[in-house]
C-alpha cells in the first residue's frame, strides 16, 4: 500500500490532463420523486411484450457469448424501416457507445468534432475522452441553425463529424431541413443526424441516405421504452459502417438485450401506441403551461418540453423538487439556456401533478 500522497502523484502523473480536468456526468438523485427528468417512457413494457419477451429470456444461453452481430434484429429493422440493400447498421450500447465508435474511428489529435450548441451534451464529452478537437457553433436566439456561421466553423475546422440532433435536446425544435442539407453539402466528412426522437415527430432523415454518402443516421430506442436496455443504432452506407464496426467490441449488445428488443420489434406497433398518448400528452402540458403570461414555453417535436422562466429557474427547480417532482435545470450550462427547465411529458396523471405543484411553485415564487 502507498501513502495518500504517492497514489495522488501516479494518478496526477498518468491519467491524461485532458480527461482529469473534466467532470464525471451527473445523473440527479431521483429516489422518492415523480421523475421527469431524463426523457422516459412513463408506461413500462405493454404486457404483451412482457409476456414474449418473459418466455424468450428463460431460454438465453447467457453462458453462451451474445451474437456479435444482431443478425434477428437487423432483419426486423430492415422491414421495419424499409432499408435498401446499400444501407447497413451498427448497433451500439446506447447511441452514447455509438458517438464514441464514430469518434474513435473518425476522430483522434488533430481532428475536430463540431456541432451546434446547445444540443446533446455527449458530443462534446466524447470529442474530450477521445482526444478530438471540438468546436461548438452557437444556435440562433431561436434555436434554429447559424448557416452563416456553422458553414464558416466547417470550412475552418474542416470537422472529422458534425453531429446534428433533429428534433434537437434540449430545445426541442426542429431544425430548418434545407440547413442541415446544405451542412451535409459542405462538410468535407461525416454528418450524423441524431434522430433520438424520431418517434415524437414526423420528420425523418432515413430517405436522405439515398441523396448524401457522408450522412449517417443515428436512433436509439431509449426514448420509447427501453432506455434500460440501452440500445442505440446507426444506419449509412455499408462502406462507413465496415470501418466502424471493426472499432466496436464485438459482444457490446448482450444476449438479454437482443432478446428484449427481438420481442419489442416484433410488436413495435404496441410501443409506438404509447408514443402517440405522449404526443397528445406533449400538446396537453404546453397548452397549460402557456397559460401562464411570463413563461416562454417553447414548441417541441420531442417527449419534453423547454420553458424559460421570467427568473429564478434555480430556485424554481428546487422549490419543486421539494414538492416531489425531478425536472431538469438547464440555466447554468449554455448562455442561450440561462432561466432554462426542461420538463419530460409523461401520463396524463403525472402531468397532472407536475401542472399542480408548478403552479404552485410559481405562486411562492412570484411568477405569472
Ligand atoms: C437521449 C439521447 C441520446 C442517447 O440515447 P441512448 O441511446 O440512451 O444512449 C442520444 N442523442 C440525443 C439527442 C438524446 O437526447
Amino acid at each position: 500500500m502507498t501513502n495518500n500522497a504517492d497514489i495522488t502523484n501516479l494518478v496526477e502523473q498518468w491519467v491524461r490532463p485532458e480527461i482529469r480536468g473534466l467532470s464525471a456526468y451527473k445523473v440527479a438523485d431521483a429516489a422518492g420523486l415523480l421523475k421527469l427528468d431524463a426523457m422516459e417512457n412513463p408506461f413500462g413494457l405493454p404486457d404483451s411484450i412482457k409476456t414474449e419477451s418473459g418466455d424468450l429470456l428463460r431460454q438465453v444461453p447467457v453462458n453462451r457469448y451474445p451474437d456479435p452481430h444482431g443478425k434477428e434484429i437487423k432483419q426486423a429493422l430492415r422491414t421495419l424501416y424499409g432499408l435498401p440493400t446499400h444501407i447497413e447498421m451498427l448497433f451500439g450500447n446506447g447511441s452514447d457507445e455509438i458517438i464514441q465508435i464514430l469518434a474513435m474511428t473518425l476522430g483522434g489529435s488533430g481532428r475536430t468534432i463540431l456541432a451546434v450548441e446547445p444540443s446533446f451534451v455527449m458530443y462534446k464529452m466524447v470529442a474530450g475522452f477521445t482526444g478530438c478537437d471540438y468546436s461548438g457553433v452557437p444556435l440562433t436566439e431561436d434555436f434554429q441553425i447559424d448557416l452563416e456561421a456553422t458553414l464558416k466553423a466547417i470550412q475552418e475546422t474542416r470537422p472529422a463529424i458534425v453531429f446534428v440532433a433533429q428534433p434537437n435536446n434540449p430545445t426541442g425544435n426542429l431544425f430548418d431541413e434545407e440547413a442541415i442539407r446544405e451542412i451535409i453539402r459542405r462538410a468535407p466528412g461525416v454528418v450524423v443526424v441524431d434522430e433520438a426522437y424520431t418517434a415524437f415527430t414526423d420528420a425523418d432523415c432515413l430517405p436522405w441516405l439515398q441523396e448524401f454518402d457522408n450522412l449517417l443516421v443515428m436512433r436509439t430506442f431509449s426514448k420509447v421504452g427501453l432506455a434500460g436496455l440501452r440500445f442505440g443504432m446507426l444506419f449509412g452506407r455499408a462502406e462507413w459502417l465496415q470501418e466502424l464496426d471493426k472499432v466496436r467490441l464485438p459482444y457490446n449488445i448482450n444476449s438479454l438485450t437482443q432478446s428484449v428488443v427481438a420481442a419489442s420489434l416484433a410488436q413495435f406497433d404496441t410501443l409506438l401506441q404509447q408514443t402517440e398518448l405522449l404526443r397528445k400528452e406533449r400538446s396537453f402540458l404546453i397548452q397549460n403551461l402557456r397559460r401562464l403570461q411570463t413563461l416562454k414555453v417553447y414548441p417541441s417535436e420531442a417527449n419534453f418540453v423547454l420553458v424559460k422562466l421570467p427568473h429564478g429557474a434555480r430556485k424554481f427547480f428546487e422549490n419543486l423538487r421539494e414538492r416531489g417532482v425531478l425536472i431538469k435545470l438547464l440555466d447554468g450550462g449554455h448562455p442561450l439556456l440561462a432561466e432554462c427547465i426542461r420538463i419530460t411529458v409523461s401520463t396524463r396523471e403525472e402531468n397532472l401533478a407536475l401542472l399542480e405543484a408548478f403552479m404552485a411553485a410559481c405562486t411562492e415564487l412570484d411568477i405569472h
